[in-house]
């Protein structure tokens, strides 16, 4: 077995997050009477997805995107809204969410029977994650979860995967692989980082060379067992 230690991006890679946003987003703004259709969705996904790049590049903090988002949301649709708490509703309604893609769990339960331990990598809030861990079962098949909020850097800082390193049982880097569909933050954090990388995705990314690339589970499982 080539890797001992699989490091698990979550969102979008075991959990279905676009699904548990469009829901958790649609949900929220209906109990603000706020109209909304998917084409809201979208605009407000773009922006969402501008300002956690922005946080990547540390342009603003992670504790400013949730109210941030929607001040620009409602800004562009003209209307007048408590952006403050229909941000704290949303995140509220997400964290009950732990949508899992087909066969994610499987997957896991697959490699721990075959003795590969399992971590989870994501940069997100702690009491969420933990929440949404706990809904989808993950907590069961993970070792444990590393959350960026809690660490106080997040994927790809060298500082975050430090510490992922001082909190793992593997010591030899060349037994630990990790899995995301990031490009910015799990691959160029693992490459940073000095360990092996695969990309989730079915399309190869012109930016990033990982070591791996894997349009699906089987092929992650294959990867890891090689
Ligand atoms: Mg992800």
């Amino acid at each position: 077995m080539k890797y001992t230690t699989a490091l698990f991006d979550l969102d979008g890679t075991l959990l279905d997050f676009s699904s548990a946003e469009r829901q958790g987003f649609l949900t929220a703004m209906k109990k603000h009477g706020i109209p909304c259709d998917i084409n809201v969705y979208r605009r407000y996904s773009a922006i969402n997805d501008s300002l956690w790049k922005a946080f990547e590049r540390k342009e603003i903090g992670k504790e400013e995107i949730g109210t941030k988002r929607y001040e620009i949301l409602f800004e562009e649709m003209g209307i007048t809204a408590d952006a403050e708490q229909v941000g704290k509703d949303y995140k509220e309604l997400l964290s009950g969410m732990g949508i899992l893609y087909d066969g994610a769990i499987e997957l896991c339960k697959r490699l721990v029977s075959k003795g590969v331990l399992l971590y989870a990598v994501t940069n997100g809030t702690a009491h969420i994650q933990a929440k949404r861990m706990a809904v989808s079962g993950l907590d069961k098949v993970f070792i444990k979860t590393f959350v960026s909020e809690e660490i106080g850097f997040q994927k790809p800082d060298k500082e975050y995967f430090d510490y992922v390193f001082e909190n793992i049982e593997e010591k030899d880097k060349s037994r630990i692989l990790i899995i995301g569909d990031s490009p910015t933050s799990d691959i160029k954090g693992g490459i940073n980082a000095g360990i092996d990388t695969c990309y989730f995705s079915a399309e190869p990314h012109p930016d990033i060379s990982p070591t791996y690339i894997a349009g699906s589970y089987d092929e992650v499982e294959r990867i890891i067992l090689q």
